[in-house]
């Protein structure tokens, strides 16, 4: 007993630096690039407080506001069965889990790193440090878009800003390009710092823009990751393309794109799953 007491309060701590440990990196990186794009790329481009120039700090708002927002929401908004009132249900199709030691819902599974049971769940996401299911999807899709979002959008002033520092008649410029911390530590200057910043750039930007059209793929079709495995056309939790984006985004899904800040009410409780009347909750 006290084992298992001592058990659960390591995992506690782990999770709680976890998420410490991300909010820093998220506090102190995100911030840093954007003051980098703001006040050293942005001013080789566009004339400083220019018409343009301000236009780009509200779109770098825009974009900040619902990556932070987005993150800290999809962090701190409980999906598990924790707290949740699970009598009263039809049970037929419920499974035991035996970790949790008790019966949960369809669709629910039990993450190992959360150690508890999470409705709806997609998968357990690093950044978030803990898992994406029923109440935290639309988080979760929304910090993944606008990331791959600024990421293209950097893309372009960095490239423009990076051609001024770069050398093109020496081949070392490629070898910085393919081994950009490696070139760094070797040749520590301007230089090498910029390509190193572009090539992350690139590939958090195809990393982002991969994961989000994955993770959309399979909310149009109404299924989660563990459920890709025997997805046929006939699913039965497939309800068209438009009832799948109010499962995941709520009643307002056209408006969430705007800010982490809009109520959008999801149809369900994450615990019933009807499937002959699939519009009863609608
Ligand atoms: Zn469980
Ligand atoms: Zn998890």
């Amino acid at each position: 007993m006290l084992m298992k007491l001592e058990n659960i309060k390591n995992k506690e701590l782990k999770r709680f630096l976890e998420h410490a440990f991300y909010i820093a990196i998220t506090l102190i990186l995100i911030p840093a690039f954007l003051y980098f794009e703001i006040c050293i790329v942005l001013p080789t481009v566009v004339e400083q407080w220019s018409l343009a120039f301000f236009c780009h700090l509200g779109c770098a708002s825009f974009l900040l506001l619902n990556i932070m927002g987005n993150m800290i929401y999809g962090m701190f908004t409980n999906t598990t069965i924790k707290g949740r009132n699970l009598e009263g249900f039809n049970k037929d199709e419920w499974t035991l889990c035996s970790v949790c030691e008790c019966l949960r819902p369809p669709r629910a599974w039990h993450c190992n790193t959360c150690d508890i049971c999470i409705l709806k769940r997609d998968h357990h996401c690093t950044f978030f440090a803990c898992c994406v299911g029923y109440f935290n999807h639309r988080y979760f899709m929304l910090f993944t878009f606008y990331i791959f979002v600024a990421m293209v959008y950097s893309f372009y002033f960095n490239v423009k800003f990076v051609s001024v520092f770069i050398t093109w008649n020496h081949g070392l410029i490629l070898v910085k390009f393919i081994c950009p911390l490696a070139s760094i530590v070797i040749d520590f200057g301007d230089e090498s710092l910029y390509v190193f910043l572009v090539v992350i750039n690139v590939l958090v930007g195809l990393f982002t823009g991969f994961l989000f059209i994955y993770h959309f793929n399979n909310i149009l079709k109404g299924r989660l990751v563990p459920e890709t495995k025997n997805y046929t056309k006939d699913f039965i939790h497939n309800k068209g393309w438009k009832l799948n984006m109010i499962e995941v985004f709520g009643s307002r899904w056209y408006l969430t794109w705007i800010s982490p800040f809009i109520i959008s009410k999801l149809p369900g409780n994450g615990i019933e799953w009807p499937v002959d009347d699939k519009c009863k909750l609608y």
